[in-house]
């Protein structure tokens, strides 16, 4: 994802327009991506020819860098994409408290046949009648009278993928050509999600929205790869590691090389990187005009990396068995992702309240020593005071 506010509170395109004129890292020489910052700071901005891919069984042809639209306030951003090639958007009804849907049926105006939609049911519905009011509603947001993927918003384990109401509203909404085809969405134990796509019988889910970057494991990996065999459509998302802005990298912007590394997995249909502005668009669709990830890419994800790595949380979830109290962690550490990446103080209070609050961080408050552990060493205690101060 995206950041929307960058370097020092810059945005992104201010962050550019000083890297071309400021200095930059000793360990990135100014050479062919100072020309591309160079690039996308100009108003000489050539589009790149799309490229395509296939959604998995779905057989969409989808472009590979599309368009995740959760933080995109104005219609204009996603009309300039759509007609420079680019055909699949991303949002949720839960987005914006429901504008972001408005603001795609707007862009989508005298484009719906260009372009392929998906949305989310809300996190929570579960049942026949719930499915069917939230499609409805997303249909009439968006303005349109089909939604291409319809998907079931932020699974953290298999179980949702067999309940027969949910499956039967969802068949029910396609009979009647609301809904074309069905995926899922998870940021949490993606591979056992991954997995209980493809083991199920009905093979009901044809496409899957799954976080994935440069610091997943294999595991995730491997569960796209069975993914994507079984026909699955695997959709790239969080691809950019929260967009957290860093003086680590000077003047260069990680953006391009971590959805390059991404895109370095065939298994990867499409990703969806959020774009809020022109130059967000620009630097993200430049990467279809330049697909082969380098050396100098790897070398500045290692130091994105680092600079990140005392404060990034990849979801993983596999604290939550440490903590005695049932704190969701992962779901606060990816609010405070919105909040300190993303620079959306919306989305990340959002999610942060969807939290019950027998589970929040509040519990953390008459919890005398935090003996939750995270895998890859983040100070968990000092994570749910954070968030107790940015969120509660
Ligand atoms: S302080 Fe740590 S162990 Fe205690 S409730 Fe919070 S997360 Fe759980
Ligand atoms: S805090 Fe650590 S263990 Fe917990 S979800 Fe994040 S990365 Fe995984």
């Amino acid at each position: 994802m995206s950041q929307t506010k960058g370097f020092k509170g810059m945005n992104r395109r201010e962050f550019l327009k000083i890297g071309v004129a400021g200095t930059a890292s000793a360990l990135i020489a100014k050479d062919a991506l100072a020309e591309t910052v160079q690039q996308l700071a100009s108003d000489q901005f050539a589009f790149p020819k799309p490229v395509y891919r296939t959604l998995g069984r779905t057989g969409l042809k989808v472009t590979v860098v599309s368009f995740g639209a959760m933080l995109t306030p104005e219609p204009e951003v996603m009309r300039v994409a759509f007609d420079n090639g680019v055909n699949y958007v991303d949002t949720a009804r839960r987005y914006m408290g429901g504008r972001n849907e408005e603001i795609v049926g707007q862009a989508l105006k005298g484009r719906r046949d260009k372009v392929f939609v998906a949305t989310k049911t809300q996190p929570a519905s579960i049942a026949k009648a719930d499915i069917i009011k939230d499609v409805e509603t997303s249909l009439s947001k968006l303005g349109t009278d089909y939604i291409d993927v319809i998907q079931l918003h932020n699974l953290d384990s298999g179980e949702r993928i067999f309940i027969a109401e949910t499956k039967e509203a969802l068949l029910k909404l396609k009979e009647q050509g609301k809904v074309r085809f069905f995926g899922v969405t998870t940021h949490k134990n993606v591979a056992d999600v991954l997995n209980a796509v493809v083991d199920d019988q009905d093979r009901f889910f044809d496409t899957a929205l799954v976080a994935y970057n440069f610091k997943s494991g294999k595991e995730v990996a491997g569960a796209i790869g069975r993914a994507a065999k079984a026909g699955i459509g695997i959709i790239g998302m969080k691809t950019q590691q929260g967009g957290y802005s860093t003086s680590a990298l000077g003047a260069i912007s990680p953006h391009q090389a971590a959805l390059k590394w991404v895109l370095q997995n065939p298994h990867v249909a499409t990703t969806i990187p959020g774009m809020k502005d022109m130059s967000h668009l620009k630097e993200d669709i430049a990467v279809m005009g330049m697909l082969k990830f380098t050396s100098r890419d790897e070398r500045i994800l290692k130091r994105y990396n680092a600079a990140i790595a005392p404060f990034y949380c990849s979801f993983c979830g596999k604290c939550e068995s440490t903590c005695p109290h049932g704190v969701e962690i992962s779901t606060i550490n990816r609010s405070l992702m919105y909040a300190e990446g993303y620079k959306s103080g919306e989305l990340a209070l959002t999610t942060y309240r969807e939290i019950p609050v027998s589970a929040s961080a509040a519990v953390c408050m008459n919890c005398p020593a935090c003996t939750a552990r995270c895998v890859n060493g983040l100070n968990i205690a000092e994570k749910m005071e954070r968030a107790r101060i940015i969120l509660a």
